[in-house]
């Protein structure tokens, strides 16, 4: 089985060939900056990538195509996405009209959290946070994934004294993802002065500069309420973390257990960082595939 998968977040496209192997192998994969606020051009995009794909296949064929799109899906229809710059409905199914497989489009936290089930060898229940330009949660209890609209803990406000509570997209101030996403890091450098990117803040701190270790630490202790928040919610056995932010700055983002327990009347889980690295989307596509053509 062939799968075309692709992971469309609000920065860079992955796409790529997925095939069964040990447990899976990506057979081709291109990556290329995103078109915003564009349907026709993203819709381009997606058929030149798919071109360039199969032109790589020779005889074998694809049995379906797999798109992880930023933002919520009903029906198969993305409904807005802030990361894309799209604010009405967007039915990406209906612009793919030349192809003839089977299309599977969902939420790309609903895909990623398919890798984990499929390919992580996780327990029963389990978190899949994702830290990045936004902050959510995938929910799995006793196996299967929670569907709809939950799992939005970026958006509980955990800060609200308005001179440190940072705008969010939503609308409120102080919400998680306002105040510890990489959006969020680069509002409170502001506050302190400094005009620099998320990345820098922390190479900032990996020096000692005494600004930066505050605001790392600050962002750092917004997580743990915001963990603390979610485990008082549901008992999980692990929490997986995923998300650029999540994956690159692990050490430096994810509190130690006792700062989480703070704000938990729960048990704090194993915390861990998913496996599949930056891929989780893609391969996550290519589970959800597999889960509905078996
Ligand atoms: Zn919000």
């Amino acid at each position: 089985m062939i799968v075309e998968c692709y992971d469309i977040g609000g920065t860079k496209i992955k796409g790529a060939l997925i095939t069964d192997g040990n447990p899976y192998e990506i057979l081709q994969q291109l990556q290329i900056n995103s078109e915003r606020g564009n349907p026709a051009k993203l819709l381009n995009q997606i058929r030149a990538m798919s071109k360039q794909l199969r032109g790589e296949l020779k005889r074998q064929k694809i049995d379906a195509v797999s798109i992880a799109l930023p933002g919520p899906v009903k029906d198969g229809i993305l409904q807005a996405s802030p990361p894309l710059h799209l604010h009405a409905p967007f039915d990406i199914k209906a612009g793919l009209e030349g192809i003839t497989e089977p299309v599977f489009i969902d939420n790309d936290l609903n895909m990623a959290v398919m890798a984990e089930l499929y390919f992580g060898n996780r327990p029963g229940n389990f978190y899949l946070l994702t830290l990045s330009t936004g902050i959510g949660a995938g929910i799995v209890i006793n196996g299967k994934p929670l569907q709809g609209s939950c799992g939005e803990f970026g958006h509980d406000v955990l800060e609200r004294n308005p001179n440190l509570a940072n705008k969010c997209s939503c609308g409120k101030k102080g919400c998680w993802v306002a105040q510890a996403s990489g959006y969020g890091i680069e509002e409170t450098a502001k506050k302190h002065g400094l005009n620099i990117s998320c990345q820098d803040v922390f190479d900032m701190a990996g020096e000692g500069n005494k600004d930066a270790v505050k605001i790392v630490e600050a962002a750092k202790s917004y997580t743990a309420h915001g963990i603390g928040n979610m485990l008082n919610a549901f008992f999980v056995d692990t929490l997986v973390v995923m998300g650029t932010l999540g994956i690159k700055q692990f050490k430096s983002i994810i509190p130690a257990k006792d700062e989480i327990k703070q704000y938990s009347i729960n048990r704090v889980p194993e915390i861990t960082a998913t496996k599949f690295g930056e891929d989780i989307g893609i391969i996550g596509a290519y589970a959800y595939a597999v889960s509905r053509l078996k």
